[in-house]
């Protein structure tokens, strides 16, 4: 197959379709007209063969997931998806690859109304580039810089599942048992928070997505907001899949505290006034308050016991 009928075969239907888009792929790019009184939200993140995923990853999963780590940014600044493009390395014309791949994709892209517009193709050691645009009402972003002392902080869902995914798949503990299925299917096919970020806009004073590990990324905000946090440690949420996989020795004890540092939960993180705690109902999903932000900088732990704890080093760095 060429170049070009691939893209015809495979990218041209993948995605949703949007009116807004003037003019999609076929042309030397995009044209799309954003509503008016938006500002435009843009991400990308690539994904590497060997760095990101196993080789033995299925590809559908590869493909939402590519999509959804850039929707999940969007999530966290409070935008709404709209349009994607997608640049894939790929080391041989693999047209079964290609269709499970853009099943994946294509399928997360339809449900939240994301249209591909556009991307590239080339050949060479397989590597996913994706970016996603997005709208949301012009000065309405939520951001990593508006945390103020008093603030709560919260978490979306549950941390440490792909962790606790990682664990399983590199003992090769990938046991057809639901536990495992369901932390496995976490960390392969994240669902981004996007409703959850809709509704946040206007109500968190900062907001990031949990990529790198809680640590790491609440690190951000803190930096960012010039803050510091107390974190609660008992209180950091755990799905009730990880408790019994670490109760029935599936994966080691010491996965425990990946909830703190493990990454690709893809869960938010934000702070809000304690005022409006109560409007956190809206929320489709499960919200746990873990700690307070202060105006001491760095993050203080504090355990079960109410004693002080040095927070555990986090977050993966591509260059350290
Ligand atoms: P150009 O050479 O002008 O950069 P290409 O030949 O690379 O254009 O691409 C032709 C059209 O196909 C463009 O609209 C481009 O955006 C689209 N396209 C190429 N690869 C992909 C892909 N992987 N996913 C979506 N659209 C793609
Ligand atoms: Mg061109």
């Amino acid at each position: 197959m060429s170049e070009f009928s691939l893209i015809e075969r495979f990218f041209v239907d993948a995605g949703a379709k949007r009116a807004d888009v003037a003019l999609g792929i076929g042309d030397d790019a995009a044209v799309i007209s954003p509503p008016t009184g938006t500002e435009l939200v843009t991400a990308t993140d690539t994904m590497v063969a060997g760095v990101h995923f196993f080789d033995d990853v299925p590809v559908d999963s590869l493909g939402h997931k590519a999509l959804a780590v850039n929707l999940s940014d969007l999530a966290a600044m409070g935008a709404t998806p709209a349009w994607a493009l997608l640049a894939l390395t790929l080391p041989g014309g693999q047209e079964t690859w290609l269709s499970e791949f853009v099943r994946g994709f294509g399928e997360l892209a339809r449900r939240y109304q994301v249209a591909l517009v556009g991307g590239d193709t080339t050949r060479g050691p397989l590597t996913i580039t994706v970016q996603v645009i997005g709208y949301l009402p012009a000065g309405k972003a939520l951001t990593r810089h508006g945390a103020q002392p008093g603030d709560l902080i919260f978490v979306t869902g549950t941390l440490g599942d792909a962790a606790a995914a990682l664990s399983l798949l590199k003992q090769n503990q990938a046991k057809p048992v639901a536990e495992v299925e369901y932390l496995i299917n976490r960390l392969q096919q994240p669902e981004p928070r996007v409703k959850e970020g809709l509704l946040l806009s206007g109500m968190a004073t900062s907001c990031i997505d949990i990529s790198d590990g809680l640590i790491a990324d609440l690190g951000h905000v803190l930096q960012a907001s010039g803050v510091g946090a107390r974190l609660q440690r008992a209180r950091i949420p755990r799905s009730a899949e990880f408790v019994t996989a670490i109760s029935q020795a599936l994966i080691p004890e010491d996965v425990w505290d990946q909830v703190l540092t493990g990454g690709d939960d893809y869960e938010l993180c934000f702070t809000l006034p304690a005022a409006q705690r109560n409007q956190l109902e809206a929320l489709p999903c499960r919200v746990t308050e873990i700690g307070v932000i202060t105006a001491e900088s760095g993050i203080e732990l504090i355990d079960e016991n109410g004693h002080s704890l040095p927070p555990p080093e986090g977050g993966y760095d591509h260059f350290r």
